[in-house]
């Protein structure tokens, strides 16, 4: 396998990066995760919007877009495969240890690894902590990753594949490596980017070819809604069916199976909608 480091391509088991690399000391850190169909990125624009404003959140220098797409486009025709996940990583780079940067500039590691595609419907879990709304790195896509570590044990421990959080203030939030989507009364909803939700690169195109609303839901809203369904770029749109004890037969549901349908279409049809 061959990864892009140092502004080129390297060997995955010979490339290195420093030890006293911010992304792994103090978390310092932004990435991305795109899907790759054919050797081809599906969004691959809508990353790279959301990795600036990222980069720009944390106070890291703007990611150089050109490199980044080149970088992309050799790791995939060096590693061709069917259905791939390009990861992007983008951190502070070598610094002293301790909270400050050096000046070395940052890191850029773009990695391809293969995936397939997920079943129609899954479990979920909701776990007691919270999202913070309103914290220094809200909707950033960091690489402080760890409380999503820790609830995902959760939801495998309980034979299911998410765990969804609320917020501070009790409302329904997202997965953690997700957004979710509920119907009640046979209206679709999502929470807002206010809830402290990640801008979910399949919940913005979810959102605009169904036209779901963004609106505030309780936690509690998950023990009524007659669908459930997540979206993320490995799971596009997924079928829920189980929220803790509560089964919800005959996932997907008809929403659910349109916005399914909408989505298989439409990306499909476009690989930078
Ligand atoms: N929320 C979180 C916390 C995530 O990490 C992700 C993706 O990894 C998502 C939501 C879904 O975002 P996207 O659709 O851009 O993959």
């Amino acid at each position: 396998m061959k990864i892009w480091l140092d502004g080129g391509l390297q060997d995955t088991e010979s490339a290195r990066v420093s030890v006293f690399d911010h992304g792994l000391t103090v978390g310092d850190g932004i990435f991305e995760t795109v899907k790759a169909v054919d050797g081809r990125p599906f969004a691959l624009t809508r990353h790279l919007d959301r990795l600036t404003r990222s980069a720009r959140g944390l106070g890291l220098p703007d990611p150089d877009l050109d490199e980044v797409r080149r970088a992309c486009a050799a790791v995939l025709e060096a590693n061709p495969m069917p259905l791939g996940r390009l990861r992007l990583t983008y951190t502070g780079g070598y610094g002293p240890l301790g909270s400050d940067r050096g000046d070395r500039g940052p890191t850029l590691v773009v990695a391809l690894g293969g995936t397939t595609r997920r079943p129609d419907s899954t479990a979920v879990v909701t776990v007691p902590w919270t999202r913070n709304e309103r914290g220094a790195l809200t909707g950033l896509k960091t690489t402080s990753y760890a409380e999503n570590v820790v609830a995902l044990a959760r939801a495998h421990e309980h034979g299911a594949s998410e765990a969804l959080f609320g917020n501070t203030v009790g409302q329904l939030c997202e997965g953690t490596g997700s957004n979710v989507f509920v119907v009640l009364d046979g209206e679709l909803h999502t929470p807002p980017l206010a809830s402290g939700c990640l801008a979910g690169i399949t919940r913005a195109l979810a959102v605009e070819w169904t036209g779901a609303k963004e609106t505030d839901l309780p936690l509690d809203v998950l023990e009524r809604a007659e669908e459930v369904f997540l979206t993320s770029t490995l799971r596009d749109v997924q079928a829920v069916h189980r929220v803790d004890d509560r089964e919800l037969p005959g996932a997907p549901g008809p929403v659910t199976a349109k916005a399914m349908r909408i989505f298989d279409e439409r990306s499909g049809a476009d690989l930078d909608p």
